[in-house]
């Protein structure tokens, strides 16, 4: 008997592999294509010859936890204990599921924002607790009402993902004042924040749980590298969440991986040095304003973005198959791979939305608007 029945291979499996079966342009999956920072990887050519390739101590490296430390300062003004407060994790991913599996238990809530990431419904079944997935507005507001009249004393966690994957949305101040008001009336209710791409916002700057006083002593914040250095593959990024936690977290994550690779630890820890996070917004502003004008006399109709590396766009005017359908045949007609939206609803509901990734050089983006504007 499976334990995740409805589970099925990733629809980012799926169309990446779709997309290679017919030499389609992959702007399905969320990945860069552009050459990793040489800094980087020269660092990397470096340690390699160094004394780096034992186990590290099961939390991370502890050069590797203060630079964090300190750039959780810099970014965010919060003061924290790297050795009481924060772990290393072998990409967001294990972040979430280490997470979950720690502090959530039996016939517990979980309530998950729809659109919402993969990641974060099977690790939810897997403790025998219940997901309890509630619609974002039609822009992709979270509708406070709604997830108040979600909540009860069942309810253990509340996941946000911001800035926001798929749909490129970021919370405002007024968010968190309702987050703040829900969390007041149920004082076991943890929020799990998933904050991948902190440092892809446009216009309006992204607000971190990290920010928030009332969010302190009672969130998870998880973070990637792989997003913020163009490193997807590495697999690598960190947990913060109050000393109580992280406790609990660490008990999970010692089983789970002991001590994630040395050797990127170690680079990446000197890269911190030198790198600045807060030139990312507007490296990745620059993709998707040129995207958006490469596409303008298409027939897609681009949707607002805010943050991420992630494009919404309606098929709505070209056809009226539905989206994965569409997607399918956009990969084998016209050589383009995205993503189907409705993939990220529980009710898997069609709206003739697709999802593009622009963390792509310019020559990749050129050639699949090329196609798209033929359309
Ligand atoms: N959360 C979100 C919203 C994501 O888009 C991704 C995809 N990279 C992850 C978590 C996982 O990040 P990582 O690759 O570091 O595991
Ligand atoms: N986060 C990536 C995306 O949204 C996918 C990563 C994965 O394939 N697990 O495209």
């Amino acid at each position: 008997m499976s334990k995740l029945p409805n589970v099925t291979t990733s629809i980012f499996t799926v169309m990446s592999k779709m997309a290679a079966e017919y030499n389609a342009i992959n702007l399905s999956q969320g990945f860069p294509n552009f050459p990793v920072d040489e800094r980087l990887t020269d660092i990397v050519a470096r340690l390699s010859k160094e004394n780096v390739h034992q186990y590290t101590p099961m939390a991370g490296y502890p050069p590797l936890m203060s630079k964090i430390a300190k750039l959780t300062q810099s970014s965010y003004g919060r003061t924290i204990n790297p050795e009481l407060e924060l772990l290393i994790t072998a990409g967001a991913t294990q972040g979430i599921f280490t997470s979950i599996l720690a502090l959530v238990k039996e016939n517990d809530e979980v309530i998950i924002l729809d659109p919402s990431y993969d990641s974060y419904e099977s690790p939810v079944l897997l403790c025998n607790a219940n997901p309890v997935r509630v619609a974002l507005n039609d822009d992709y507001t979270p509708n406070w009402g709604t997830i108040e009249k979600a909540c009860s004393q069942k309810s253990r966690m509340i996941i946000i993902n911001n800035p926001h994957n798929p749909t490129g949305k970021i919370l405002t101040e007024a968010d968190f004042l309702q987050l703040e008001k829900i969390l007041s009336k149920y004082p076991d209710l943890l929020v799990l924040s998933d904050e991948v791409y902190e440092y892809i916002t446009f216009e309006e700057k992204h607000i971190s749980a990290h920010t928030k006083n009332f969010l302190l002593d009672r969130c998870i914040t998880v973070s990637s590298f792989g997003k913020s250095f163009h490193i997807t593959g590495w697999k690598i990024g960190y947990t913060i969440a109050p000393e109580h936690l992280m406790k609990e977290i660490k008990k999970v994550h010692q089983f789970l991986v002991f001590s994630v690779n040395s050797i990127s630890q170690a680079a990446i820890s000197e890269y911190l040095d030198v790198v600045d996070v807060n030139l990312l917004g507007k490296f990745y502003q620059g993709k998707r304003d040129y995207f958006l004008k490469l596409l303008q006399n298409s027939r897609f109709e681009l949707k607002p973005c805010e943050g991420t590396y992630f494009q919404v766009a309606s098929y709505a005017a070209i056809s009226d198959e539905d989206d994965v359908t569409f997607c399918k045949n956009l990969i084998i007609n016209h050589g383009v791979a995205a993503i189907p939206i409705s993939t990220f609803y529980s009710d898997h509901k069609d709206q003739k939305l697709i999802r593009f990734c622009f963390a792509k050089d310019n020559l990749t983006l050129e050639a699949a608007a090329k196609k798209l504007r033929e359309i």
